[in-house]
């Protein structure tokens, strides 16, 4: 998979008037050259059905005989991206998964269906939270993950504590380490989490994020409105930095699908770049963005707003990964901020972050009123 071949044309006019009717199938769906299947995933009723996936589909599988992963490293760091990248393991999830992280500004809680992304995006936000080489582990106990997300029913400190959000229950957020549409083919753990929270009486929402397309299996699922689907969406001129997803207009497309079989959706859009002629850039997204939404009847739409940031360990990552990237990591060009952790991370200087969250958010309440900005960043 390369960016170009995911790019749409990088200075394209917008085209609201002329984004497709959704085709719900993948552009291209994930082919791991390697799936490695560890003896503890086998344990569980999921972990085989995934492995019955791969074998239907004719990939090569090998069963390890222990369940860590190694070997996985190689002296050649650019090799070993590659081929971790091609690789997709079936793993239990450690213990520690299962105490789940607070996830402000989105939701609750964050919980974790699998680790890692098969996509290539240069601006990828996993460089600065994954370790080691970026292989994509689905987690076999699954119904271990799902069952204890009840224990945090009624707590947490975004939705369950903001009058403003109240009406989303408690969330929790399914793609902080993953891209779980893009592996759903392989995996059927999206569709497993989206039938959970349909039959879970109680105010609680399913949030994930996807760069993908391929929403078929879920438009016929028993959701009950209780899983909010979002797209990461950028300007077409950033179309250059995201190797292997589907395109901008296959996405708005799913987002379209998504609305009318009566899911909540959203628009992240993220991360926002001074690309050039970005003003237009991102008020053309919005504008496509609406077409691809006219008429769902019962809209429930959302949007979250994400400026571009790294820290220096993310920045180091992206470029052992992206080594013949533009994308703009100039420190000079940046504010230096501390998080509440206190470590570092460079984000866009006041002045422009100023203009830019003024252009998107005109171009929101102009073009898409429906959309409730749930936070800017
Ligand atoms: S789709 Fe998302 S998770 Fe996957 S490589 Fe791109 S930014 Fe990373």
């Amino acid at each position: 998979m390369n960016a170009a071949a995911h790019a749409p044309s990088k200075h394209a006019p917008s085209k609201s008037a002329s984004v497709e009717p959704a085709p719900v199938r993948p552009a291209r769906a994930w082919r791991p050259r390697r799936v490695l299947v560890t003896p503890a995933a086998l344990e569980h009723a999921h972990g085989r059905a995934m492995l019955a996936r791969a074998e239907h589909l004719g990939l090569p599988v090998e069963r390890l005989a222990a369940n860590r992963l190694t070997g996985l490293r190689g002296a050649d760091p650019r090799r070993a991206y590659a081929e971790a990248k091609a690789t997709l393991a079936l793993v239990v999830a450690p213990p520690t998964k299962l105490r789940l992280q607070p996830i402000p500004p989105s939701a609750d809680w964050r919980f974790d269906l699998a680790e890692g992304c098969p996509a290539h995006c240069q601006y990828c936000y996993l460089a600065g939270s994954l370790s080691g080489p970026p292989v994509t582990r689905a987690y076999a106990n699954l119904d271990a993950i799902l069952d204890n997300l009840a224990g945090y029913l009624g707590q947490g400190a975004i939705t369950s504590a903001q009058a403003a959000r109240a009406r989303e229950g408690t969330t929790f957020e399914a793609s902080c380490y993953t891209d779980p549409l893009g592996i759903e083919h392989l995996t059927g753990s999206l569709s497993a989490a989206i039938r959970h929270f349909g039959a879970w009486e109680a105010p609680v929402q399913l949030r994930f994020t996807t760069k993908f397309s391929a929403v078929a299996p879920l438009l016929e699922l028993a959701h009950n409105r209780r899983t909010r689907i979002r797209f990461s969406v950028n300007a077409r001129a950033a179309a250059r930095y995201e190797g292997g997803t589907a395109s901008l207009d296959e996405r708005l497309s799913a987002m379209g699908a998504m609305a009318r079989a009566g899911y909540p959706v959203g628009l992240t859009i993220a991360p926002i770049l001074p690309v050039p002629g970005w003003q237009e850039g991102y008020a053309g997204l919005i504008r496509d963005a609406a077409a691809a939404l006219a008429g769902v009847p019962d809209l429930d739409l959302t949007a979250e707003l994400i400026t571009h940031r790294f820290t220096p360990g993310s920045k180091q990552v992206l470029q052992g990964w992206y080594p013949g990237s533009d994308l703009p990591l100039d420190e000079a060009a940046r504010t230096r901020k501390l998080t509440k952790f206190g470590s570092v991370k460079y984000v866009f200087p006041k002045d422009l972050m100023q203009a830019m969250r003024e252009s998107l958010t005109a171009a929101l309440a102009r073009d898409l009123p429906a959309a409730r900005v749930l936070y800017w960043t």
